[in-house]
């Protein structure tokens, strides 16, 4: 070959190679993000999905936003449905969850608040969820991410009683503490601990022990957890294989990392700069089989949420 030709291949390759780069990656089926947060733009949410090669997923919506939400959704048949959010210790907070799911939110969360996981409060959002049929979706995380923030759905050491006490509840854990404890020992001075797992850790026991606990990966907590110690996490995803949900809880703006992904949280920042979702599917692909990558993305949030197939 003359190199005049040689580079012209090359350069062709290369722009056809970049072509590839920006398009979403084909997971081999269809995926369901079940932790995508609603947008001040709703149809961002559609641009995220198709960046990354996301078919379907749930908008995390505060009942203040079900209007946007149904919105986005009557924009964007088949491909969304939508939870509700309320704070629990608010007045009438019991009637602004039942009548958004009358009219159509599949679970309620994310459950974000400064309250105990045993409190009346709560209490009274899991009897409702069991009543209704809809999971319930918390954040529990005790460390900080900035400066002075209070933790989130406190008492998980003890969480076991709950699940005891709901077994009509479908309850799925999400963020830090949550994700730290996948490991025996959890150091009190970080939120996402790194390193090797220390096997008998509570969330793998109430995951074992209770079977309305699921858990949802998303964000750096799950994904961070999944990656520290790949031998353990192999197992422990064939272990909890209908168990487990993907979830995203990315903010980039286009599916491909753009934008400020991880503000607000500088402790996240190993996954700064790329896409939440991407990285996890690219993880699960990596150290499980196709049928539990299929069961994982797709099928067990697909029931959970009731999403059509
Ligand atoms: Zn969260
Ligand atoms: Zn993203």
């Amino acid at each position: 070959m003359q190199r005049r030709t040689f580079l012209k291949t090359s350069a062709a390759v290369l722009s056809v190679r970049n072509v590839f780069a920006q398009s979403a990656p084909d997971w081999g089926g269809p995926v369901l993000d079940t932790h995508l947060h609603l947008r001040t733009d709703p149809d961002a949410c559609f641009t995220h999905t198709r960046g990354c090669g996301v078919t379907n997923a749930v908008l995390l919506t505060r009942a203040t936003d079900e209007d946007k939400a149904k919105q986005e959704m009557a924009k964007r048949p088949g491909v969304f449905v939508r939870s509700v959010a309320t704070d629990p210790a608010q007045a009438g907070a019991d009637e602004v969850i039942r009548k958004a799911v009358h009219e159509g939110a599949v679970s309620v969360g994310e459950l974000k608040y400064h309250l105990a996981l045993d409190s009346p409060e709560m209490r009274r959002i899991y009897d409702i969820c069991a009543e209704m049929r809809v999971p319930v979706m918390m954040h529990i995380q005790s460390f900080p991410h900035f400066r002075g923030e209070l933790p989130y759905n406190t008492g998980y050491p003890q969480f076991d009683k709950v699940l005891r006490a709901y077994p009509r509840t479908n309850f799925i854990g999400h963020a830090d503490l949550f994700w730290a404890h996948i490991s025996a020992d959890v150091p009190t001075d970080r939120g996402y601990p790194s390193g090797a797992i220390k096997p008998g850790g509570l969330t793998d026991r109430f995951l074992s022990d209770y079977p309305n606990l699921y858990a949802d990966m998303s964000a750096n907590s799950g994904n961070n957890a999944l990656s520290r110690d790949k031998d353990f996490s192999r197992e422990f995803i064939v272990r909890h294989r209908t168990k487990l949900i993907f979830g995203s809880d990315c903010s980039c703006t286009d599916g491909k990392g753009g934008g400020i992904s991880q503000g607000r949280n500088p402790e996240a920042s190993r996954l700064a700069g790329q896409c939440v979702a991407r990285a996890t599917l690219g993880l699960l692909k990596e150290i499980t089989s196709p049928e539990i990558f299929r069961q994982i993305t797709w099928s067990n949030g697909q029931r959970m949420f009731k999403v059509n197939a």
